[in-house]
């Protein structure tokens, strides 16, 4: 495998912010090797969140997703390090919360709310050109 250093967007969700995890999810990155880059407290507005999840557009889950992601601050992060994109879904673990395993951000402190939306805590990009797309994004 070759060296490979890259940046990812995470974002510690509405939830991870307001059950005081923030700094739990960034010891993590940290503990892992993985640098801070930049980082921002943000209030995401609506056209921001539907182009960050445009590839979600239609889907049932979409319009609880996006409430979701509204109904507070958002930690921006920009994370860098060997394979960071790949290595932070790692940590993060599988989308369900209830399937992620234990030991995982997900797993370990994930709620699954049933239908509505999973409160899973953080997004992490899942490719180089989501993790392009995503940073200009939301640090334009
Ligand atoms: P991720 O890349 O692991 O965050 O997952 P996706 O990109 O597939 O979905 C984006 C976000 O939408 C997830 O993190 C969840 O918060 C939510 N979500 C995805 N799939 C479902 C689903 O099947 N049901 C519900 N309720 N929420 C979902
Ligand atoms: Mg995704």
């Amino acid at each position: 495998m070759s060296t490979q250093v890259q940046e990812t967007l995470v974002l510690v969700k509405p939830d991870g912010v307001a059950r005081n995890l923030s700094g739990e999810i960034l010891r993590r990155i940290e503990q892992k090797g993985y640098s801070l880059v930049d980082a921002k407290l943000v209030q995401a507005d609506r056209s921001l969140l539907a182009e960050h999840y445009a590839e979600h557009q239609g889907k049932p889950f979409f319009e609880p997703l996006v409430e979701f992601m509204e109904s507070g601050p958002i930690l921006v992060l920009r994370i860098a390090g060997e394979r960071v994109i790949e290595g932070f879904r790692s940590l993060a673990g599988t989308t369900d919360p209830t399937a992620a395993a234990p030991g995982t951000i997900r797993g370990d402190f994930g709620r699954d709310w049933g239908t509505k939306v999973q409160q899973n805590l953080v997004h992490g990009s899942d490719s180089p050109e989501s993790a392009a797309r995503e940073l200009a994004l939301w640090f334009s």
